[in-house]
């Protein structure tokens, strides 16, 4: 029956010898989870996923080899007892009435291990290894090794694989000019290049038989120099329709490529025009992918005729019921992706578990299972003061395990200081999170009090059980002689619009929200996909290789200077994967970052700093203080002298090194420890 909300995602898609329920693919993430030896957190992970009806799941990244392994151990498939070990997987999927497929992921180049191999002896920019070149009998090896991983993955219950071929990975690297410098029949010329790939697919078809899914990563944007040409993706697409291929999956961007690809700046579904490019040349059912992060921006692409299926990875990690939530026309309730990268990519690529920020319990369903309403709560009161992501999360939490919970917030607005951030260009996803804990509130029955400034009184007054202070943090004011001069503003006078903001700027603090404010201060609104093609200078006409174009970023026009005390590079606290993007961001409108700066005073003149020795003033309009923040919590003590339990979480807490991460997981793991408490 077709789906009176989103009716292209639900339409079921025939592949001949197998059908999926919908159009919505799980794309692989690697979460640390498949590198463990137990695979029951792994199984209930996916098992989780596939009860909330997704219509297709391809697991993280899995070597058909030790050369190819992601990382020294990680996980690799080449014998028949690592595929019994993952039946456990599979048959928890298959018990949810779910499809899976295995990642087969031959890491080349982007090893972070001494074995590794590429086709030609090229260090990757982001690499401290320099990888051996493959002899021909090592490629012929490499290639049994995918079809044997794919047997395997046969063995241990899997529908079917997907072949990594994008990303600048191994196969990647055999294709485009950049990284195959080889003049045997693996290099050279298109099809030499395209050799590996090819053999792959077919060694796996071969191995794994006629009635198994075969999905083929295929990198259709390379965005760096020696990528790819439009004709070779075309090319190559061919050749793996007439080898054998299921599924043609849409990879973007190299892991080294210097533009965004993935990041909350990335508007969504900023590259199905990628997709769309393709369809007609093959007969191939082909995927979408990168920052689709909602059910209608998946129908958009799909009823706009621009791909057969759509491909979301992070969005399952933040919301597990993603399809049901859609499909059940409950799309509001979804926990919506960020793209903030923070507890999912940032980790995995500082060798941890990958989690997500807005959704504790990803990758933890085993240790943190769904809250359940307990009869026993009913009539127990609880105050929680503060309605930003940690009195949220709390909140939310204790309504659903049916205490009788009373949200307090100052402010008009849910949110907090996440009404801030969703006014930077590009951080605008925030104001999703605010909308999904408004909906779990009212689902939960919690009663919420906004412009409600509660004092102690009003809480000892109020005969509540306990009392969770949420209240956050109170930004830090430096002692800066002439702090209080009408050129310092505050970040929040800045980013509420409460206070004008001249042409020349300082901004005290290079932290997250300094960088922020930089950027509010430099950069427009996004207004769309051509903007951002724009500026990080990706060709949509696809003239030249790797789709790489020229860089023209819109600017306010203002000039600005990023100061911090400490010396040498700035930012380096950021995120990982998304840290460098900031800061070319800025670089792109001539943001100054001057780090090792001591600040002596302010005055009609501006702001007179001593930098490398030398004194100077900065002749700015407005000076921005970023200069971190401290917690606020001045409730706890007179309501602990009355004798109320008192719980202090996020930013109340400890403000050094909070994130909406910490706010979000605290307030869960507070409701949690709440529970158990008897009247
Ligand atoms: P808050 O968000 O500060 O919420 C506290 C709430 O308590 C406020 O709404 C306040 O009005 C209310 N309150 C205080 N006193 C009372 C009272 N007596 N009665 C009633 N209500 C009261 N973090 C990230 O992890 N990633 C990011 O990318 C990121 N970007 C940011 C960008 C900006 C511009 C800013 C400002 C912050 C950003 N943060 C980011 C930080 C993140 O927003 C905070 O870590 C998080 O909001 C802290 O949550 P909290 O609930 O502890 O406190
Ligand atoms: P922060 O990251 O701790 O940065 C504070 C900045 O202020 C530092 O650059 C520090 O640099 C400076 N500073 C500290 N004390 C000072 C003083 N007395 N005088 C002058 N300068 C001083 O804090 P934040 O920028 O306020 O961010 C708060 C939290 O929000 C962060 O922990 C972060 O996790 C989160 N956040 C994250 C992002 C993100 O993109 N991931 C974005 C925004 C916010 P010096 O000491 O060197 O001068
Ligand atoms: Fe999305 Fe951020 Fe969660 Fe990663 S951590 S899944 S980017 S919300």
């Amino acid at each position: 029956m077709t789906n009176a909300f989103y009716p292209h995602l639900f339409a079921p898609l025939d592949l001949g010898f197998t059908t999926l329920p919908n159009r919505l693919l799980m794309g692989s993430m690697h979460t640390g989870l498949e590198d463990h030896r137990d695979l029951t957190r792994l199984a209930a992970y996916f098992a989780a996923r596939a009860r909330g009806g997704v219509g297709l799941m391809v697991t993280g990244g899995v070597a058909p080899n030790r050369r190819g392994w992601l990382a020294p151990f990680s996980a690799k498939m080449t014998t028949t007892s690592e595929a019994r070990r993952h039946r456990i997987v599979t048959e928890a999927v298959h018990a949810e009435g779910g499809k899976i497929a295995l990642q087969l992921l031959h890491a080349g180049r982007y090893a972070m291990h001494p074995l590794l191999v590429a086709p030609s002896p090229l260090r990757a920019p982001i690499s401290p290894f320099r990888p051996w070149e493959m002899s021909p009998r090592l490629i012929r090896e490499t290639i049994q090794d995918f079809g044997r991983a794919a047997a395997l993955a046969r063995e241990a219950g899997y529908d079917g694989v997907e072949i990594m071929g994008s990303e600048g990975y191994l196969i990647n690297q055999f294709i485009a000019p950049r990284t195959n410098k080889r003049t045997d029949e693996w290099g050279g010329p298109p099809e030499n290049r395209f050799r590996f790939a090819v053999e792959v697919l077919r060694a796996v078809r071969q191995r794994a038989g006629n009635d198994f899914l075969i999905i083929f990563r295929l990198s259709m944007l390379d965005l760096v120099e020696e990528g790819s040409s439009w004709d070779e993706v075309v090319a190559l697409a061919q050749a793996l329709e007439k080898n054998g291929a299921d599924l043609l999956n849409t990879g973007i961007g190299w892991h080294e490529a210097r533009i965004p690809t993935i990041a909350a700046a990335v508007p969504r579904g900023a590259f199905s025009w990628v997709t769309a490019r393709l369809r007609g040349a093959v007969r191939l059912p082909l995927i979408a992918t990168n920052r689709i992060n909602t059910p209608e921006k998946a129908e958009e692409i799909l009823a706009s005729g621009q791909a057969d299926m759509v491909s979301l990875a992070r969005p399952f990690l933040a919301d597990a019921d993603f399809a049901r939530k859609a499909r059940e026309g409950r799309a509001a309730e979804i926990n919506t992706c960020i793209a903030c990268n923070q507890a999912c990519l940032d980790r995995i690529f500082a060798g941890k578990e990958a989690g997500c920020l807005v959704n504790p319990r990803a990758c933890r369903e085993t240790l943190l299972p769904p809250a359940t309403r307990r009869p026993e709560n009913a009539g127990r009161r609880i105050a929680v003061v503060g309605a930003g992501p940690a009195g949220l999360s709390c909140a939310a939490e204790l309504g659903e395990m049916g205490f009788d919970v009373h949200l307090f917030e100052a402010t008009h607005e849910l949110g907090g200081q996440f009404n801030l951030a969703k006014r930077i260009p590009g951080k605008e996803e925030f104001a999703e999170t605010i909308r999904y804990f408004q909906n779990r509130l009212q689902k939960a029955c919690v009663q919420v009090f906004l412009g409600r400034r509660v004092s102690a009184q009003d809480l000892v007054d109020g005969n509540f059980e306990a009392v969770v202070l949420a209240t956050g943090v109170v930004p830090r004011r430096p002692s800066i002689p002439g702090i209080d001069h009408p050129k310092v503003l505050s970040y929040i006078e800045v980013l509420r619009g409460l206070k004008p903001v001249g042409d020349r700027v300082a901004i005290i603090g290079a932290g997250g929200i300094g960088f922020d404010v930089a950027t509010f201060l430099c950069v427009p609104p996004h207004s769309g996909p051509d903007d951002y093609r724009r500026e990080w200078g990706i060709d949509p006409t696809y003239t030249t290789r790797g789709g790489l174009g020229s860089t023209s970023p819109a600017t306010t026009g203002r000039r600005v200077w990023l100061l911090q005390r400490t010396k040498g590079k700035m930012g380096t606290r950021l995120g990982k994967t998304t840290g460098w993007a900031h800061r070319l961001a800025l670089k792109h409108r001539g943001v100054q970052f001057w780090s090792g700066v001591e600040y002596l005073q302010i005055d009609d003149q501006g702001l007179h700093i001593r930098r490398n020795g030398q004194t100077d003033v900065l002749q700015v309009d407005h000076i921005v203080i970023c200069a971190g923040q401290e917690p606020l919590r001045d409730l706890q003590q007179p309501l602990e002298e009355a004798g109320l339990r008192v719980y202090c979480i996020g930013g109340a807490h400890l403000a050094a090194e909070l994130d909406a991460e910490r706010a979000i997981e605290e307030g869960l793991r507070t409701a949690l420890s709440i529970g158990p408490h008897a009247t």
